[in-house]
């Protein structure tokens, strides 16, 4: 198959497998740039390990730390006829990478949220890894729905803001001009369930299902990843309702942190800069927030991308020794540097300064296309994308 980009809306329904794995060896090579991280994981669990923050986080423990992974993800297989997704096209390269390196690797498809995809991934580690093993949970994910375990109840989550309305310039990507776009007040039902989806209680459920098999080592760190972002973001976002469901996860690691202070351990929320994935292009407002900071980012030279973040992440924080450095509500900050007055300072003015006219002088519209076909393994180089590709691509070790 002859696989070419189909973008629709904020998402492209084809991946290229050969970009993908393109992509996966572009951040092997930085993170191996960097030497080996001492004192690094050895068995770390990935859940929402296939794509943005969870992937990068899964190369980083894997190649900078040595760690054997296990990867949890929700993507879909080629069925010969059509592509499968990236993510999965991401996992089948990462773990041929790995294995080649000596590595463990094991994944898991399928809807992290069931109790049948936790029961089957403790048993896996409870057989290949032992009792006390687990050092190190990831969980880093970002999802549209979740069905409660318990309940059966099915939760969608929500971009809204909360209150009132709310009405700002946001951009049309698909066709790069400005629009006006108005979101309503989100219900407390719209709420509720957004926190269902993206707040911690199933983070603290896969804690449980470890910890009841003993599964944990002493010592062992969990970290979450939230955002918190400026002024221009916060109707849309800190205080909206994804804003509400951050604020449980961020409750759930106070309550995981005293848990596992009684094994040594840490759990703690990494708070990430804004980074073009596919769930962020889809929160109206931040695209164009995004391009914006992006602009000056690099304009400035301090813009990074998930793999710089979570390298960043293990080698200056989690791993550095003596201690986790976190700030006065106790989170690790990775957006120091999207943060810096300068920086949002100009961002703001730009903001407020837009029109069609200027965009492209003001915003970084070119890397955002091109860092967005990338999440889908397109534009790479070294990959021939006029070759003929089998689309259909086995992972190592798929537990469906
Ligand atoms: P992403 O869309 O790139 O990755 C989401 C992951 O979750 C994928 O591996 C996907 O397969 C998995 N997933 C989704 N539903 C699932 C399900 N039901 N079962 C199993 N796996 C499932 O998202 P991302 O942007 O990397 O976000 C990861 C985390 O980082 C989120 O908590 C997000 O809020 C946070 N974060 C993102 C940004 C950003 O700008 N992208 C900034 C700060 C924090």
């Amino acid at each position: 198959m002859i696989i070419q980009p189909k973008v629709r809306g904020f998402i492209c329904t084809t991946a290229h497998p050969a970009g993908c794995a393109r992509h996966i060896q572009e951040q092997i090579d930085h993170v191996r740039k960097g030497g080996p991280i001492s004192g690094g994981p050895r068995k770390a669990l990935v859940i929402g390990a296939s794509t943005g923050y969870g992937l990068s986080s899964r190369i980083v423990a894997a190649f900078g730390g040595g760690a054997a992974t296990i990867g949890v993800f929700f993507e879909k297989e080629s069925n010969g006829a059509k592509t499968a997704s990236a993510g999965w096209y991401n996992s089948v390269a990462f773990e041929q990478k790995a294995r080649a390196a000596g590595l463990y690797a094991k994944s898991f498809n399928g809807d992290a949220y069931t109790d049948d995809i936790k029961a089957r991934v403790v048993e896996t580690i409870k057989k290949d890894w032992g009792k006390g093993s687990v050092d190190l949970v990831i969980y880093s994910l970002a999802a549209p729905r979740r069905e409660h375990p318990r309940t059966g109840q099915v939760a969608r989550s929500a971009l809204k803001p909360i209150g009132r309305g709310y009405s700002n310039i946001s951009i049309d990507l698909s066709n790069d001009q400005l629009e006006t776009v108005t979101l309503p007040a989100a219900t407390q039902e719209e709420i509720d369930q957004t926190v269902s989806v993206m707040g911690g209680e199933d983070w603290e459920f896969w804690i449980d299902a470890l910890e009841r098999e003993g599964l944990l080592a002493k010592g062992a760190v969990t970290v979450a990843y939230s955002y918190i972002g400026p002024e221009l973001t916060r109707a849309v976002y800190r205080n909206g309702t994804i804003g509400k469901a951050k604020d449980h996860l961020e409750a759930t690691a106070k309550k995981l942190d005293a848990r596992f202070k009684k094994i040594n351990g840490r759990a703690l929320i990494s708070v990430n800069k804004a980074l073009v994935t596919q769930s962020s292009s889809a929160i109206p407002f931040i695209p164009l927030y995004f391009i914006l900071l992006s602009k000056v980012m690099k304009s400035m030279g301090i813009e990074e991308g998930c793999i710089e973040q979570m390298d960043r992440l293990f080698r200056g924080f989690l791993y550095k020794g003596g201690g986790i450095s976190v700030d006065k509500s106790g989170f690790i900050r990775l957006d120091d540097r999207e943060m810096r007055a300068e920086v949002q300072k100009i961002v703001a003015r730009n903001w407020d300064n837009l029109t069609n006219d200027n965009l492209k002088e003001f915003t970084d519209l070119e890397g955002y296309h091109k860092d967005f076909l990338k999440l889908f393994g397109f534009g790479l180089e070294g990959v021939d994308y006029n070759a003929d590709v089998e689309p259909d691509q086995r992972l190592l070790s798929v537990s469906a």
